[in-house]
């Protein structure tokens, strides 16, 4: 495809990853992040530093957010300096955030009105996925849109679909955050047991990992679990924030959630430890707690203390 002007809002562990991705395919970017350090970073690999939000849209075809949560999103967008500010009629705005649908679906219609084109394309697959270009992209907007952003989307994504209209992404996202939490508990209560009852942890996850028990979950994060390596891949606090809105879905489609709720409680718990900023397998530190028993390799000897 032609090169193309990118604005990128969000350099975090995924967004200076799809960023630099973007870079390395010939594309101008111009970037922007709340911390500078990012910003400069990527100015190394070529790209260029914009002042704020309105300045990274404003001489951009594209303009990529990859940001925390709705408020960031909204702010960043609507706010003083924001995109709306700068986006041109004709351009196009990818937020591949995870945040509310609802949120979308009014920024999506202030943006219509200027003439910006605006998709919800939230990502799944990890920081893995966002380096190797591997990630699965859920798109709702326009279709006529979706058609004009699908040569970017495919430098960072193998697998894009388009879901329908504004708001669908982010949907399909928080089912599969669900989806997610679930098989994360389902590998820390396995590893939990293992670890009780002394067997081999790295044997279990193996055998495991390769018949019906097998989840992306186990076979990324358990390793993680029984090295005692919390750092994020994916933070413990944004995995919270999915499950936030998830039950707020829950809520407006009158639909108990109950495996949902018991995780944002757990989460809730991390959090309270002061341990949100941890990778979302650092949970199993509540179930340790409720357990009274440290996963170890040493297994029968790691009751707490
Ligand atoms: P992160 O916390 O590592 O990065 C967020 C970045 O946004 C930071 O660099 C921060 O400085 C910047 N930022 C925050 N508010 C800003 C503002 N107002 N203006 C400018 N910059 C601002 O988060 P992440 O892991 O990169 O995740 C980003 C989004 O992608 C989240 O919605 C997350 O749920 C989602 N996501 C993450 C993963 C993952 O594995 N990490 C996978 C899929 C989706």
């Amino acid at each position: 495809m032609p090169v193309a002007r990118i604005g990128f809002i969000g350099l975090g562990l995924m967004g200076r990853p799809m960023a630099k991705r973007l870079l390395a395919a010939g594309h101008e970017l111009r970037v922007f992040n709340r911390s500078k350090g990012p910003v400069e970073e990527l100015a190394r690999h070529g790209a260029e530093a914009a002042g704020s939000p309105e300045e990274a849209a404003a001489k951009s075809d594209y303009t990529i957010l990859m940001l925390p949560d709705s408020r960031d999103v909204r702010q960043v967008m609507l706010g003083e300096r924001g995109v709306i500010h700068g986006a041109r009629p004709g351009s196009i705005v990818i937020d591949m955030s995870t945040i509310s649908p609802a949120v979308e679906r009014e920024i999506h219609e202030f943006l219509k009105q200027r003439g910006v084109g605006y998709l919800d394309a939230p990502v799944t697959g990890g920081t893995i996925g966002a380096e190797q270009g591997t990630l699965a992209i859920m798109v709702g907007g326009d279709h006529e849109i979706f058609k004009k952003a699908e040569p970017i989307l495919r430098v960072l994504g193998q697998r894009i679909v388009y879901m329908g209209p504004s708001g669908s992404g982010q949907m399909t996202k928080i089912c599969n955050q669900i989806s997610v939490a679930l098989s994360l508990l389902g590998a820390c209560e396995a590893i939990l047991l293992a670890s009780k009852a002394g067997l081999d942890l790295d044997k279990v996850i193996e055998v495991i990992s390769s018949g019906a028990g097998a989840s992306w979950q186990l076979a990324h994060l358990g390793p993680a679990i029984v090295n005692r390596d919390f750092r994020p891949g994916f933070k413990a606090e944004h995995l919270m924030k999915d499950l936030r809105i998830a039950l707020e879905m829950g809520q407006e489609y009158n639909l108990p959630l109950l495996g949902t709720a018991l995780m944002h409680q757990l989460f809730k718990s991390l959090a309270g430890k002061g341990e949100g900023a941890l990778g979302t397998q650092a949970v199993i530190k509540v179930l340790e707690d409720l357990a009274n028993h440290i996963v170890s390799r040493s297994s029968r000897g790691a009751e707490k203390s």
